[in-house]
């Protein structure tokens, strides 16, 4: 339909998976549209990606309609909102808004790395109203697992939309205000023309604890020990810190933190949300600190390999140590994939005689997402005509979607990565694709999903590889006998053969069996050679190495 102005809605990262978000709104007619640029996340990437750190959106669309962004707001500094800023950010340029606590994180973690850009940032306060181009965008608080997580009221001329962000209900938050009810309640007697929301937790019956329920528990857990304590949680969870902190110091407790939880104490120092609690002494002070006076706050929570409490499960900590009789609590959930990471770190902690607490029995961790209580009060408050589930896999979405549905919401659309969602004027729905795809952080690098790296990469790590050098005159005689290397393949068959003699030896034969023409074709005798030393080997091994060969002429 061509014609009049229309408020449009495009995700290229975030919708069928959990990570790397990135919303956009644009305004205008089909020719020429203004967008407002919501998060720009990352993703973890798992073993299924050999070598890839990061996973992150594609950002060509936004390069192609660079000059037609109004900019970009984070809703909070959660790695899967803001992650990709400092690597994506030089490519668009367009102006970034962001609360006091969310830029100082991103200017502590920009300080952190050599050689990051300078990515102005206009700190705009928490609640605030503020124009980006021709969207009036009102921030809402909303209580999550980080300080100041933002839903965002979007007014245009076509309606307003609210994009929850990730958000919970906590009236209790430790840290920060609670959800701003009021607002989004005044938001529905305004009207709400569409709803774009979390799906996290859509399929969880009920509603989240409040974060001061894991504190009471924290309290009790570290009242009642009698050894050191060592509590993992992740370093941005400041509501966590300050609770862990805050029992600390009722059970006489210093609290010692490494440098990652430091980088964020002081970020939540200089904002203010650690107001009260005694500074935190640095890994060096534990040794020297009694037993029963002394809490480690940890990273490592998911069990990566080189963080603080898996050198500590391993004994491998320079400064921290725990023993028979000592507790370590994981105030955390463990993330889908991440499982066996975990599990060996427990493991290795209770060989060692240490209490493992866990969330699987005592309240030591909530969620930051809402249950499907919350989601529903959110619905009553708001009464959008159009609700959009985002933040979510498939089985989130859809259970959102009919939660919607049940909750009163005419049209519920279901989209993806890359489709184009006409919101207004007329009935909401899919309309066009814009072009979504995924990096790859590949070292210092950004490759494209599609780029063959990370498929040969695992192809290599299955089925090994075999080299293979042929030195040939330009009459087509072989001058030396070939070079022959195997990586990754087994050494001897089943029968103890030297594998490397059968390649040897199919190398030979091969070149041997040729026509005396095609000897002096390079190209021949390499396709050849290539098919006689894999069949060779796979006669043996019933898998096919990678092989190559290099045809030398002199
Ligand atoms: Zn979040
Ligand atoms: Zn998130």
């Amino acid at each position: 339909m061509a014609g009049g102005p229309e408020l449009v809605f495009a995700p290229l990262g975030g919708v069928g998976e959990i990570g790397m978000n990135l919303a956009l709104y644009g305004l205008g007619d089909g020719g020429k549209r203004t967008w407002l640029v919501v998060d720009l996340g990352v993703s973890f990437a798992g073993d299924d990606l050999p070598g890839v750190d990061l996973i992150m959106p594609d950002v060509a669309f936004l390069i192609e309609q660079r000059r037609n962004l109004a900019g970009l707001v984070l809703t909070h500094a959660h790695e899967d909102h803001f992650g990709a800023l400092l690597d994506l950010w030089p490519k668009v340029r367009c102006p970034v808004y962001a609360t006091p606590f969310t830029a100082a994180l991103f200017e502590a973690k920009r300080l952190g790395e050599p050689l990051a850009p300078d990515v102005p940032v206009k700190v705009v306060p928490l609640g605030s109203r503020f124009d980006v181009g021709p969207f009036d965008v009102e921030l809402v608080s909303v209580s999550h697992s980080i300080p100041e997580s933002n839903a965002l009221i979007i007014r245009t001329p076509l309606g307003n939309v609210l994009h929850t962000g990730d958000w919970k209900l906590d009236p209790t938050p430790i840290i920060g205000p609670p959800t701003d009810e009021a607002k989004l309640k005044r938001l529905g007697d305004e009207g709400c023309l569409a709803l774009i929301g979390d799906s996290t937790n859509a399929v969880r019956e009920g509603r989240s604890p409040s974060e001061a329920d894991v504190a009471k528990t924290l309290r009790e857990l570290i009242a009642g020990a009698t050894g050191r304590i060592a509590v993992t949680t992740f370093a941005s969870n400041v509501a966590r810190m300050r609770a862990v902190a805050e029992a600390a110091a009722a059970a006489g407790r210093e609290v010692v933190v490494g440098r990652a939880m430091a980088r964020v104490e002081q970020v939540a120092r200089e904002t203010g949300y650690l107001d009260g609690i005694a500074d935190f002494r640095s890994v060096e002070a534990y040794g020297y600190l009694p037993r029963d006076k002394v809490v480690a706050l940890c990273t490592g929570s998911q069990g990566e390999p080189r963080a603080a409490i898996a050198r500590i499960s391993e004994d491998q900590h320079p400064e921290v140590t725990l023993s028979q009789g000592d507790m370590v609590i994981f105030s955390s959930r463990t993330i889908p994939g991440n499982e066996k990471a975990v599990g060996k770190l427990i493991n290795g902690l209770v060989r060692q005689g240490i209490e493992v607490v866990t969330d699987r029995t005592h309240l030591v961790h909530v969620s930051g997402h809402p249950r499907r209580t919350e989601m529903a009060e959110l619905y009553q408050w708001v009464r959008p005509r159009i609700a959009i589930p985002v933040h979510g896999e498939a089985l989130h979405l859809s259970e959102h979607a009919k939660l919607a549905r049940g909750a009163g919401v005419g049209e519920v659309i279901l989209c993806g990565d890359g489709d184009l969602v006409r919101l207004a004027p007329g009935p909401a729905g899919l309309i066009d694709e814009v072009p979504a795809a995924r990096l790859y952080k590949d070292g210092a690098l950004l490759i494209s999903a599609e780029a063959r790296t990370v498929a040969d990469r695992r192809r290599l790590s299955f089925s090994g590889i075999a080299i293979v050098a042929l030195v040939l005159s330009e009459k087509g005689e072989l001058l030396a006998d070939p070079d022959v290397e195997l990586i990754g393949i087994p050494e001897h068959t089943a029968d103890k053969a030297s594998m490397l003699d059968i390649a040897y030896d199919a190398a030979v034969d091969t070149f041997a069996s040729l026509a005396k023409p095609r000897r002096r074709d390079p190209q021949a005798v390499e396709e050849a050679v290539k098919r006689g030393v894999r069949a060779a080997i796979a006669s043996h091994w019933q898998k096919k190495p990678i092989c190559l060969v290099q045809v030398i002429t002199v």
